[in-house]
């Protein structure tokens, strides 16, 4: 049984000091909103961990080349949630950068699909996600809009 907000957290903090520790130059906000009502569920940590340090370095990722566009007044940030609905939890990763072009929304969860240069990414990330929440009986799921954002959710059987 594991505290999932506790996990979110954790991981949110490795993505964005890992980040920082590569490229000091490196900057962005962060929020969480957990429900604190939600109960430990059963998950393999490390492997829900993974699903977590993707998404949170995808989305970090994405604000940082926004930031490199030097859009003027341009801040940086993304946002954590969970919450409970019913007999499911609901994990929700949503960043301010430039979304993801509807003619690559399809191809974004096969494996070896990337839009990084070579050596910043494998394509393997959502991929390997997908496999894990499958194995876990739940969904992932995500809502973009080229240019304004790009949101991830997560769902999980309590
Ligand atoms: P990688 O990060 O190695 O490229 P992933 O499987 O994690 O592989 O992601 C695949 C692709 O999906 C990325 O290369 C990118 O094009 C797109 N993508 C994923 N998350 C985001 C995001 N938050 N914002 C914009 N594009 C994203
Ligand atoms: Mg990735």
């Amino acid at each position: 049984p594991t505290d999932i907000n506790e996990l979110a957290d954790e991981y949110l903090r490795l993505s964005y000091h890992g980040l920082r520790a590569k490229d000091k130059s490196f900057n962005a906000g962060f929020k969480t909103d957990f429900d604190n009502g939600i109960r430990k569920i059963d998950i393999v940590p490390q492997d829900i961990g993974r699903v977590l340090l993707n998404l949170y370095n995808n989305a970090f990722y994405a604000v940082n080349e926004k930031a490199k566009q030097q859009t003027n007044g341009y801040e940086p940030a993304i946002s954590v949630t969970t919450k409970k609905e019913g007999d499911k939890v609901i994990l929700t990763v949503k960043d301010n950068g430039n979304g993801i072009p509807q003619k690559v929304i399809d191809k974004i969860f096969q494996p070896f699909f990337t839009t990084k240069p070579a050596g910043e990414g494998t394509g393997l990330g959502l991929s390997l996600s997908y496999d894990i929440i499958k194995a876990h009986r739940g969904e992932i799921k995500v809502n973009t809009s080229e240019g304004e954002f790009t949101e991830f959710e997560i769902q999980l059987p309590v």
